[in-house]
């Protein structure tokens, strides 16, 4: 066939469909079927790939890197869609593609004498289209969007999803709406929304009330919805997985190390690997670490409390995560109390044999000023990386010698404001609340008045040399 491109991998993508993770219910549906939670008992849902092991796992680290080379297909040039065989889409699905992912992995140095590390990479997926990790994920889910023939997605969110689905809406020829609690969000997280073309819809409610009515829309045939629970944005977000590995050439890195909020990024981490692993395409796992913010750290302390059976992975883990009422950091990206796709990062983790554990506001900042020194800006989020790497690096879960990559999430500009505060010695949390606990900068980086004369500057840089 025209345009047809040799592929090493049997697609069984006609097989592939849409699984509850509740083992205990494991009930199945159809990748059409618009559901966006099991019927049966309201868990999250994942998609089963039914991905063949490959006669020659060779030729498709071949074909991936010739296709990245030499993009022969228009879909090629996306680093989601290059992998295109290990997605639950058909090869003539209606790509929605912004050309997301290609992201750099970028050395470290001064981050990685910080976490007292030999070295350190961090996979950047700031570098996205709009700016955040999501993008990977939006891909997906807006191709499937079209393929559902609705006309309009939605989700509820203050953010960098928000951002993200309406780029990739814009890009589908789709109407955009996204749902908010009046009063309640700055103008300023929604510009990039306002950009883009969405319908911003200010509801008389609170965030729960947008997120029940999320859910109630996606009754209407004609809605799409884009929020974290669909389970098509872990597909394309996997994707980063398998970029990594080509960037490492293939060595599988010791460690990798997310921040942690909803648990959509390590769940779709944790099932990028795995799949590498069952197609053959990398030997071993990473150990796969997530690290939250101290004031929203509910899988953290989950975690701390697992017993040593349960962390080897012998013994069943709670159904039951005690969310965290009212969430506090300044890492908004991760502020999240509920997350959604707890159940399926936390198995990532144990079966990886890595880490959950969590940072304070102090250490998230302090982490981002030093990655900001190895030229590298980044979301305060993605700075919980360098943070807690430097804790698992103290406590002996990470060896000084090992090879160590972080994922960071979101572009510097993301968050000016967290950045200015932090170098001229303002940043407090919880904002405006009485309890206000100020953060020291300790890397900080004050402007400076100067007289206007060359002497007065030229003394100035002597100083501070
Ligand atoms: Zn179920």
């Amino acid at each position: 066939m025209a345009g047809k491109v040799a592929n090493p991998v049997e697609r069984k993508i006609e097989r592939a469909e849409q699984r509850c993770v509740n083992a205990a219910c494991g009930a199945r549906y159809g990748l059409r079927e618009r559901i966006y939670v099991c019927a049966k008992c309201g868990e999250t849902l994942e998609i089963d790939c039914h991905l063949a092991r490959p006669s020659d796992p060779l030729a498709v680290r071949e074909r991936w890197a010739a296709a990245k080379a030499n993009p022969k297909l228009p879909r090629d040039a996306s680093g989601v869609w290059r992998y295109q065989e290990m997605l639950p889409f058909d090869d003539d699905a209606p790509f929605v593609t912004l050309f997301e992912g290609n992201t750099p992995l970028l050395q470290a140095p001064r981050s990685a004498k910080y976490c007292g590390l030999a070295g350190l990479r961090l996979k950047h997926q700031g570098y996205n289209p709009t700016g955040s990790f999501k993008d990977t994920g939006m891909a997906a889910a807006m191709t499937q969007a079209v393929i559902s023939g609705a006309r309009t997605a939605i989700c509820a969110s203050t953010g960098n999803t928000a951002a993200s689905l309406a780029a990739y809406a814009a890009r589908a020829e789709f109407q955009a709406a996204i749902l908010l609690p009046r009063g309640q969000v700055s103008a300023a997280k929604l510009a990039q929304s306002l950009d883009y073309g969405a319908l911003v819809l200010e509801i008389e409610g609170n965030f729960d009330d947008c997120m029940r009515l999320v859910q109630e829309l996606g009754d209407e045939p004609s809605i799409y919805v884009a929020n974290s629970i669909n389970p098509f944005r872990i597909e394309g977000q996997k994707t980063v997985a398998f970029e990594m590995m080509e960037q490492c050439s293939w060595r599988v890195p010791d460690h990798v190390v997310v921040p942690g909020g909803n648990m959509g990024n390590s769940t779709a981490l944790g099932k990028g690997f795995q799949e590498l692993l069952d197609m053959g395409l990398i030997a071993r796992l990473p150990k796969l670490s997530v690290i939250q913010a101290e004031g929203a750290a509910p899988v953290a302390r989950l975690f701390a409390s697992l017993s040593p059976a349960q962390l080897a992975g012998e013994a069943e883990l709670p159904e039951r995560l005690a969310v965290v009422e009212n969430p506090k950091t300044l890492a908004t990206a991760i502020k999240i109390g509920a997350p959604v796709s707890w159940k399926k990062a936390l198995r990532a983790v144990i079966r990886s044999r890595g880490q959950v554990i969590s940072v304070s506001e102090q250490e998230i900042a302090d982490a981002k000023a030093i990655i900001g020194r190895d030229s590298i800006g980044c979301e305060p989020a993605s700075a919980t990386t360098v943070a807690g790497i430097k804790k698992l690096v103290a406590a002996g879960h990470i060896r000084r010698d090992e090879d160590v990559v972080a994922v960071l999430t979101g572009h510097q500009l993301k968050d000016p404001d967290y950045m200015s505060n932090y170098h001229r010695g303002t940043l407090a949390l919880p904002v405006g609340e009485k309890d206000a606990k100020p953060v020291h900068g300790a890397f900080q980086n004050a402007p400076e008045r100067v007289a206007a004369t060359k002497s007065a500057i030229l003394a100035s840089l002597k100083q501070r040399h």
